[in-house]
């Protein structure tokens, strides 16, 4: 064939842009690599060329076209089906109008990036043709209906449905589900907490266009904060479209690289002056006499401008001890002292267990 007029491999293993003939096999005798554009027929048996026989070159087989006239894809012959230059108004073949005649189907595009095309995308039409078969008795397997007028796809989207109601179903059941439980208070405790703040210098530290107004004793050294994306040289990068008349078009373009450049800020350590938590102090006590009371303690009055306490916040908790009938000890833990001076040692309770045995505080009560 011709491939004593291909230019050998250019330096760099690639192609540059421009207008290069796709390739087609024969069919028919097997002569294979025929030219897209001088090739409209077999050189070897007179076979016509099939549009859907072409495929792009590897790089080494391809042959440029010069002054390339793109009239548009080629038109098949409504009569005779043969393929026919988009320039021509009568079948070369048989002599029958093109007016009416449909644009063949192209082979697309192939992505070139920044390589070479080490492979022509030559396929196997025979064995495409059978695949495409047996995708489609394979749909029409899949489509039909096997269960109350379901598809088989359409059962196992059912079947999930219905497992996932049920898991929900069990899990609202597992969360809500109680049973009644009777006991006897055992202990009542309660515990109040103070949390006592301080006045001092603290140490920080940040990026200098974010440090406190107040900041003082500031020690700072440079340091990589991010980086910056720069240019740094291109690249070329190309892909071959087939042009359906034989031809395809290599384009190409230049993008630019880029690379990551440090950027440097100022970090500072500081100090500041700031209140903040100090300690922490409690009372605890067991029964209603004594009755529950705040910690007593003393704040702080600093030397010179630091040391100097204040309160911040305080809690409190109140905990019912009760024995269940069945033995088990649990604990109610109640925000609000009202809410646990309704017991006393001794005071029988009704109450809700949960799935797993723990009580459900909410629930518990006097017994009436
Ligand atoms: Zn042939
Ligand atoms: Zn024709």
């Amino acid at each position: 064939m011709a491939s004593g007029d291909s230019p050998a491999t250019p330096p760099g293993g690639r192609h540059g842009a421009g207008t290069y003939q796709m390739l087609w096999d024969c069919r028919f005798c097997g002569t294979q690599k025929l030219l897209g554009i001088t090739h409209r027929h077999c050189p070897n048996c007179g076979a016509a060329q099939d549009p859907a026989w072409r495929y792009f070159p590897a790089e080494e087989d391809m042959v440029a076209v010069e002054d390339h006239q793109y009239v548009g894809a080629d038109k098949i012959c409504p009569a005779c089906q043969q393929p026919n230059s988009a320039a021509s108004t009568f079948c070369s073949e048989c002599g029958a109008n093109l007016a009416t005649g449909e644009t063949v189907q192209t082979q697309g595009e192939r992505a070139i990036g920044t390589g070479s095309a080490g492979a022509d995308t030559r396929r196997d039409v025979v064995k495409d043709q059978f695949v495409a078969e047996m995708d489609r008795v394979g749909a029409a397997e899949a489509s039909r209906p096997v269960f109350l007028g379901l598809r088989k796809n359409q059962l196992w989207i059912a079947a999930g449905i219905v497992a996932l109601v049920l898991i929900v179903a069990g899990i609202v059941y597992a969360v809500s589900y109680r049973s009644s439980a009777t006991g006897e208070v055992v202990r009542l405790t309660w515990e109040r907490t103070v949390s006592i703040e301080d006045f001092q210098p603290r140490a920080g530290s940040g990026w200098r266009d974010s440090l406190p107004g107040d900041a003082y004793s500031l020690s700072c050294t440079e340091r990589q904060r991010g980086t910056r994306k720069v240019p740094d040289g291109s690249h070329e990068e190309c892909r071959d479209v087939d042009l359906g008349d034989g031809a395809f078009r290599r384009e190409c373009r230049t993008v630019t690289d880029y690379r990551d450049e440090p950027v440097y800020d100022t970090w500072c350590s500081y100090r500041v002056d700031r209140w903040d938590y100090a300690r922490q102090v409690a009372s605890q006590g067991e029964g209603k006499s004594p009755p529950p009371a705040w910690p007593s303690y003393q704040l702080a009055q600093g030397i010179g401008r630091y040391g100097e306490e204040r309160a911040a916040g305080q809690a409190e908790s109140y905990t019912v001890h009760f024995r269940e009938s069945d033995g088990d000890t649990h604990t109610c833990t109640f925000r609000e002292q009202a809410d646990w001076d309704r017991y006393d040692v001794g005071t029988s309770v009704t109450l809700k267990l949960t799935i797993t045995g723990k009580p459900d505080c909410d629930t518990l009560a006097p017994a009436s």
